[in-house]
């Protein structure tokens, strides 16, 4: 009898330098323990001989190394052998043994393999970051995986949040990733990551309004978010009362008569942008009246923008949004809120600074009694760019900061690639010096791992307009 000890015992790599030493020594299944599985005959078995690669006498099918690595995370102590087994068998002759789905090796190892990409499904969905302590740029996660899937499942969080310091803390393993590599530890319990930070309120603010109480199949619910995981989630501390009252919210919902906006258009038409002077107020007039596209028909009104005339500072976002809308003024619902924080923490007092968009008309999709958003296309912007000449050219700002992709169109012209040339200063035509971040929007829809990062890459950017305008200052004395 042999002894073939995996360790790790979640390592594919381990497990199959000791099934090649065990194949090309010629032990055959029945004659070989696997770590595990053989503390009765521990003291008897010998262990295997060691083996180079070159000294491999078998080929393993892809799809058998597949299987073997989800497998091998399993926590099911008989999977070395399992896997042992398939590998002895096809090496046997039996080629096509996968492909027998009543075989009951291969229908073990496929429950055992479905069980671990499950649980590493549920890993990517169900981690939390939280930031390590105030001010940190280090971000800490706590995961209770049902197998050994931390090694399997890290550079899918390497990859995705490159940018980001963080670590993943679970009872029998952590990892931490340094924005280079990724390096492997000892397990930890769940007090050792944060409990909650900053960003945690912001977030359970947007689930709440995005929570559709019309869309809720709690049984569903339960089967893709089961209960176990909710202690990391900050959303967590609605659910209840959101399930709660889903039932009285859609009864109330189908009792209510569908709202039309309150419509605040004139019917003049109005093709040109008028060139008199007169300040903001008079454009603002004006503009109330524009049909220059078609985007004024449904919306509720024309949502012109805010701040003191001689504002040094001017921020352009995309369009106006439902909550803009119905109040008539840009900024004001759930990204106007993340930017107000934004701004408080990037130190711009929103009072001073003049917030506008490059299109001045919501443009939405009517889906029964929502109204989902809609990028505006370059006709839209096109045809508003007009408007937007016009507060720029009156309020004259030093800097000028477009929020999104569609305002750095607007501003930059249809060439501007976001994701290039992000904070890269530019100066107009007219000597105002520019630059483009993203849109708050754009932070909201980030999953909530990546809030922070987004938001505090966002705040950054603020801060260099702040100081871009200040800088355009200097140079301008
Ligand atoms: S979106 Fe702009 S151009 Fe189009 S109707 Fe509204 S104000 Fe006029």
């Amino acid at each position: 009898m042999h002894l073939a000890v995996v360790d790790p015992g979640w390592s594919l790599q381990a497990w199959r330098e000791r099934a090649r030493a065990a194949f090309t020594a010629g032990v055959a299944p029945e004659h070989l323990q696997w770590d595990s599985d053989a503390q009765l005959g521990l003291a008897l078995a010998s262990p295997l001989p060691e083996v180079s690669e070159a000294g491999s006498a078998v080929t393993v099918p892809a799809a058998l190394l597949e299987l073997a690595g989800a497998v091998v995370c399993h926590r099911d102590p008989g999977r070395h052998a399992l896997l042992y087994r398939l590998l002895w068998r096809v090496a046997q002759g039996e080629r096509r043994l996968l492909e027998r789905a009543t075989d009951p090796d291969v229908v073990t190892a496929t429950a055992l393999g479905g069980a671990v990409r499950r649980d590493s499904h549920k890993m990517k969905a169900f981690v939390r970051f939280r930031q390590s302590g105030v001010g940190e740029d280090a971000y800490v996660a706590w995961f209770e995986p049902d197998h050994w899937i931390l090694d399997r499942v890290s550079p899918f969080f390497a990859r995705r949040f490159a940018g980001m310091r963080w670590a993943i803390l679970t009872p029998y393993r952590s990892v931490r990733w340094d924005g280079q590599a990724l390096a492997f530890g000892p397990g930890g319990v769940r007090t050792d990551a944060p409990a909650e930070d900053a960003q945690e309120e912001l977030w359970r603010t947007y689930y709440a309004n995005i929570f559709n109480p019309a869309r809720l199949n709690p049984t569903m619910m339960r089967q893709e978010m089961p209960q176990k995981y909710w202690k990391g989630l900050p959303e967590a501390t609605l659910l209840p009362s959101l399930l709660r009252d889903a039932g009285g919210r859609v009864r109330d919902m189908a009792k209510r008569e569908p709202q039309a906006p309150r419509r605040r258009i004139p019917q003049r038409r109005i093709e040109a942008v008028p060139q008199e002077d007169g300040g903001l107020a008079a454009a603002r007039a004006l503009a109330a009246d524009c049909r220059r596209c078609p985007l004024w028909e449904p919306a509720t009104q024309t949502v012109w923008g805010e701040g003191p005339e001689d504002a040094r500072l001017m921020f352009i976002g995309e369009q106006p949004g439902d909550a803009e809308d119905l109040t008539g003024r840009p900024f004001v619902g759930p990204a106007g809120a993340l930017l107000d924080r934004a701004f408080a923490d990037a130190g711009i007092d929103r009072a001073a600074v003049y917030l506008t968009n490059a299109v001045k008309h919501f443009r939405f999709q009517q889906r029964g009694k929502v109204r989902l958003h809609q990028r505006p296309d370059a006709g839209h912007v096109r045809a508003c760019h007009a408007w937007l000449q016009r507060e720029i050219g009156t309020v004259r700002p030093d800097a000028i900061v477009c929020l999104g992709a569609t305002a750095a169109a607007a501003v930059f012209g249809a060439g501007f690639r976001l994701t290039g040339q992000r904070g890269a200063w530019h100066t107009l035509g007219n000597g105002v010096r520019a630059m483009a971040t993203v849109h708050p929007a754009w932070v909201l829809r980030q999953p909530a791992a990546a809030q922070a990062a987004a938001y505090r890459g966002l705040v950054e950017d603020l801060r260099a307009g702040n100081e871009g305008r200040a800088g355009a200052l200097e140079g301008s004395g």
